[in-house]
């Protein structure tokens, strides 16, 4: 049962009586519980058939190229893409599935935060010509955590500030020193999000309507991922945007041995 209670006030400001509504909410659960094993079951069996055609489709590659048959290894390149698209939206409804259900399980150990982040600026650099992906890291910043699982947490940040500023080559990523933590912030200067969605799009398939339904593609479930990750790792998630002007997405993270780490002037800028 799901229980509401109002109260109700006399002239004194005093108490009076309470009001309250309770509504059964079994077959609610119970539908919402379906759909979540819905989505478990499919996502599981989309993803055996994909990696296969993966596979396939990287082998087909690579032989077309080796003929020297440009046209169809490039072909074969761009499948490639579409089908690492297809793998993290699988990848997503399965990790929605475990996060709903509890079973989550991190893989922890302690590693440097500003090198992850470098390995994954890289990485994410090589997907794409219009945009530039500028460094401003702190002092090297030693956190205990899901390596990977973080890993994702800025592949998402970064798809999505890609994603929602098609008019602005230009990312910024810094990290910063703020007491026991280290915040990681990933700004872009695109599209925006209207102030009374802020704290909307961190909610489970949520994606700010109108236009961008069409016009940019996604599922609404980066952000949701993200802040369970982050909130896993005793952190928090936050976001600062101005429609039009662009975005910034932080994440706190509490340091390891907040108290023997010192803040030099360390500076990476690309
Ligand atoms: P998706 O991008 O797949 O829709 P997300 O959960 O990552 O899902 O984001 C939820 C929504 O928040 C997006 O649909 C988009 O409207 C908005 N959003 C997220 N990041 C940005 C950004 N950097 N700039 C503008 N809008 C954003």
């Amino acid at each position: 049962f799901l229980t509401r209670m109002m109260p109700i006030y006399d002239d004194a400001g005093m108490i009076v009586q309470w009001f309250g509504t309770s509504t059964d909410i079994t077959e609610q659960k119970r539908l919402e519980q379906q759909k979540d094993e819905f989505i478990g079951i499919a996502s599981h069996e989309l993803k055996t058939p994909v990696t296969s055609l993966k596979a396939y489709t990287q082998l087909l590659e690579r032989r077309f190229r080796k003929d020297g048959d440009a046209r169809a290894s490039e072909l074969l390149h761009k499948m490639d893409g579409q089908l690492n698209r297809l793998t993290g939206l699988i990848k997503d409804l399965l990790d929605v599935t475990k996060i709903e259900s509890g079973k989550l399980i991190f893989q922890n150990s302690t590693f440097e935060l500003n090198a992850l982040i470098d390995e994954i600026v890289e990485e994410t650099q090589r997907t794409t010509l219009t945009h530039t992906i500028h460094q401003e890291l702190s002092a090297p910043a030693m956190v205990c955590g899901d390596r990977d699982r973080l890993g994702q947490v800025l592949i998402n940040l970064l798809t999505n500030a890609i994603k929602y500023s098609p008019q602005a080559g230009k990312i910024l990523v810094k990290t910063a020193y703020r007491d026991k933590y280290i915040v990681t912030s990933i700004q872009d200067f695109g599209i925006g999000i209207p102030k009374e969605r802020h704290t909307q799009v961190f909610e489970r398939f949520f994606r700010v309507e109108g236009e961008n339904q069409t016009t940019y593609p996604g599922l609404g479930l980066g952000l949701y991922i993200s802040a369970e990750f982050v909130k896993r790792h005793h952190g928090s998630i936050w976001i600062e945007s101005e429609e039009g002007k662009g975005t910034t997405v932080s994440f706190s993270l509490p340091l390891e041995h907040a108290s023997n780490m010192v803040e030099s002037e360390y500076k990476n800028e690309r």
